[in-house]
């Protein structure tokens, strides 16, 4: 009789093993020192091309490896394992910017954008938030106004991740303002080609998520090329949704990998520590917090390979409204974002006041993991789809 694997592959463990070797290894020794200045190690993105995982889900003829999302996720928590703040960065770059423009683009575009973000000479980063469209993304005002062969940029986009060091940046404007969401189209440009001509961005400081950097922009009459579009005109929703799925399930890994590290630094730190000239490990109430801490990381998993592994076996490897893979991945993110935030908190608790300093690894996770229960939709937002796909008529409660 078949069972259900659990497991993942050889190749995939291979894949996992790399990156975690890389990330003690080159990361780890940096990290203390990096969040404190709050500066992504500048090699960050050659590095990660060095491990093979910036086009990971690519075509070979971009340059990628053409895998799946189940290794992206195992790539981001492994990264994670130390930085969960760099395993966002990489993947605002890889999948949110360029996985969602390979969705989209022309052919030629990919030709000419993909292999430079393999390859790690160009970082990329996404545009949707505004300082007054969040939750409420359809609502941005950035206007996108057609003069010529070019499109004339007002607006502004607030909490975007790597736009202070990034080189590439896709982004949403109102090219048709009258028609609410179907007037909005997804634009791309090089920034060294705005930079200092309509375009400014300004670095957002942030107690967590130190490292991976934030910026706020502005566009004042910031020109872009008509076949700079992407997907064409008024079609940015359909180009927005098509990402988001895959979004959300990917970044579980971001928070996957702290909570693993919560988990084994936490042990470590129980047996270690003495207190009552005993290890604090041997109280049963810090026993409690660890049995939680390891029950909570397993379902985390759980829900987010089980999430990665189903939009995998998808043709389109796409979701949105109306589709089971909505559901799944916001309760993937859901549910490991305030696992996480909770593990990190445990995390602090086990370390006492060691774990209000600085130099214990598992403050910066817990600081970090925070943002997962408000970055790429909030907790509430991913309430509301959750519900609103089980409403369906349709709904099968198998999956
Ligand atoms: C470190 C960081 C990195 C980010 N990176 C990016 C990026 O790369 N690109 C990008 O475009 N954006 C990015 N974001 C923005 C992020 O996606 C938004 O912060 C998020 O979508 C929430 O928007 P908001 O902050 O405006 O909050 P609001 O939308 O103002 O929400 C405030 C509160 O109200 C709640 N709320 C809102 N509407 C409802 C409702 N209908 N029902 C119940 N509750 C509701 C929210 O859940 C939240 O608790 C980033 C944010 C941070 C902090």
């Amino acid at each position: 009789m078949a069972g259900l694997c659990f497991e993942f592959s050889e190749e995939q463990r291979m894949l996992e093993d790399s990156v975690v070797r890389w990330a003690y290894d080159w990361l780890e020794p940096q990290m203390e020192h990096m969040y404190e200045i709050d500066e992504m190690p500048a090699d960050l993105f050659k590095q990660t091309a060095g491990l093979g995982i910036n086009g990971i889900v690519f075509e070979e003829k971009y340059g990628g490896t053409a895998m799946g999302y189940v290794e992206t996720t195992l790539a981001y928590e492994s990264i994670a394992r130390v930085s969960n703040a760099l395993s966002m960065t990489v993947g605002a770059s890889q999948t949110l910017c360029f996985d969602n423009f390979r969705r989209n683009a022309t052919e030629e575009q990919k030709m000419e954008v993909l292999p430079k973000s393999v390859s790690g000479e160009w970082i990329g980063c996404l545009g949707i938030t505004e300082p007054n469209a969040g939750s409420d993304a359809m609502s941005l005002a950035t206007r996108a106004e057609k003069k010529g062969d070019k499109y004339i940029v007002n607006g502004s986009k607030i909490f975007i991740t790597n736009a202070p060091v990034a080189d590439f940046f896709t982004f949403y404007a109102k090219t048709e303002p009258e028609k609410g969401p179907h007037g909005i189209s997804a634009f791309f440009v090089k920034l060294d080609e705005v930079k200092g001509k309509g375009f400014t961005c300004e670095k957002i400081k942030k107690w967590g998520m130190r490292t991976s950097p934030t910026g706020l922009l502005t566009f004042e009459d910031m020109e872009v090329p008509e076949d700079q579009l992407i997907g064409g005109l008024n079609k940015g929703v359909a180009v927005l949704t098509s990402g988001l799925c895959t979004e959300r399930i990917t970044l579980c890994g971001c928070t996957l990998g702290s909570q693993r590290r919560c988990l084994e630094d936490s042990l470590r730190y129980a047996k270690e520590r003495v207190q009552f000239k005993k290890p604090i490990a041997s109280f049963q109430l810090i026993q409690g917090k660890l049995a939680d801490m390891y029950c909570d990381y397993k379902a985390s998993r759980w829900m987010a390979y089980s999430a990665a592994s189903y939009c995998d076996s998808l043709e389109n490897k796409t979701g949105g409204k109306g589709t089971d893979l909505d559901r799944v991945s916001a309760a993937a993110l859901l549910y490991c974002g305030e696992k996480g935030t909770k593990i990190g908190l445990d995390a602090v608790q086990i370390h006492g006041g060691y774990g209000y300093c600085q130099e214990y690894a598992v403050t910066r996770h817990f600081l970090d993991q925070k943002l997962w229960e408000i970055g790429a939709g909030t907790s509430e937002v991913r309430r509301i789809i959750i519900a609103r796909e089980l409403m369906r008529d349709d709904f099968a409660s198998g999956r």
